[in-house]
């Protein structure tokens, strides 16, 4: 492989972390980046460094800072204002070649995937897509970054010696988000872009933002599998019932039972609920990644052997349409004996 354009002996000791934001929020998983990276920058002595690009954006730098980054590159200008890959990769590749930063994460959303496959292309680096840990040997400042392989049938752990900055990508969810000190304080590096509307090939013309369901942020989630055989109505209701939302399998997704945004698992959402209530579900290793942190998961199966149990920590054993359906009526008689 090529080299890169700098290299270990030219890297700064510094861990940094694209702030990904949209009309001038903050991405959730640019917050578990922060945390997981100062986590990472404390055991080795280095610092964290974060680099925001958008239009009057500023107050995000402080929020940054907030959530543990010693300094916040911001690079603003209009042409930043809505998120194009080709704008934010000119200006974050020179930010990066400025700072050389020996790591270099970003969240495994549509936007960082896309960014991230151009700065490994422009920066002669790889690229650790969809880790699923990281870690940072303090004494080489190698990155150990872990990717599920084969279809989940193999854990890799993969190192960058010479290339830089370490270039990867984490799925929101994965990492969670530490509290907010608003008395930190850090330094705004103001970085100089310059780009041109011939620059940009892609017009953004209208930006709407779907209603999409955001599975990472449920406290409360019922999961349906194939053994439901697609009633996700009953699991509706009885996730309305606990407040909670409604996951599934990659199954029923596939089979058009439900939108692909609500599919839990290694190629969908990593979710991190108090409870989930999984129905149906067989407990295959694809799954379970993406369910596995939460609190409590209680799983309603037919099969007394299956592999869900072995991750639950309260098994039913029964026809999951039939146990749901005696949950929601249980739990209308309580809430309209409440009320009488
Ligand atoms: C590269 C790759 C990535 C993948 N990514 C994902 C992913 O992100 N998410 C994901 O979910 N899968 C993913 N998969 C698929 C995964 O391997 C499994 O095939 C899938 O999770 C199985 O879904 P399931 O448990 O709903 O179905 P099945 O494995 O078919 O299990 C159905 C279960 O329902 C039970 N059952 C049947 N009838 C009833 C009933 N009436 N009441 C109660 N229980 C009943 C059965 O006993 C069985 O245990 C991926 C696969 C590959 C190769």
């Amino acid at each position: 492989m090529a080299a890169s354009v700098y290299d270990a002996k030219q890297e700064r000791k510094t861990i940094g972390v694209f702030l990904e934001q949209a009309s001038g929020v903050l991405e959730g998983v640019s917050l578990e980046l922060l945390s997981r990276g100062r986590q990472l920058a404390d055991q080795a002595g280095w610092s964290l460094t974060g680099l925001l690009l958008g239009h009057a954006v500023e107050h995000l730098a402080r929020e940054a800072m907030a959530h543990g980054a010693d300094e916040v590159v911001l690079a603003e200008h209009p042409l930043l204002e809505t998120f194009t890959v080709e704008a934010c990769a000119h200006t974050a590749f020179q930010a990066i070649v400025e700072g050389k930063p020996s790591v270099f994460l970003l969240g495994a959303t549509p936007n960082g995937r896309d960014l991230a496959g151009r700065l490994a292309v422009r920066l002669r680096t790889g690229l650790n897509a969809d880790c699923t840990d990281l870690r940072l040997i303090p004494e080489t400042g190698v990155l150990v970054s872990e990717v599920s392989g084969f279809g989940g049938g193999v854990l890799a752990l993969i190192e960058m010696r010479n290339h830089r900055p370490q270039l990867a990508t984490v799925r929101p969810g994965v990492f969670r988000p530490g509290q907010a000190d608003p008395g930190r304080q850090g330094r705004v590096i103001r970085s100089p872009v310059n780009l041109t509307e011939a620059m940009i090939h892609t017009r953004v013309v209208q930006r709407t933002v779907g209603r999409m369901a955001d599975l990472t942020k449920a406290r409360v989630l019922v999961v349906g599998g194939r053994g439901i055989e697609g009633h996700f109505d009953m699991l509706r209701e009885l996730a309305d019932l606990i407040g909670g939302d409604v996951g599934a399998t990659r199954p029923p997704v596939d089979e058009g039972h439900i939108e692909r945004e609500r599919q839990i698992g290694q190629t969908g959402v990593v979710c991190r609920p108090k409870v989930a209530i999984v129905c149906g579900v067989s407990g295959a290793f694809h799954f379970i990644v993406g369910v596995q942190e939460a609190d409590v998961i209680i799983a309603i199966n037919s099969d007394s052997e299956a592999p869900i149990f072995d991750f639950s920590d309260y098994c039913v054993v029964g026809d999951a349409l039939h146990v749901v359906r005696d949950l929601i009526r249980v739990l209308r008689d309580v809430r309209e004996a409440s009320y009488a």
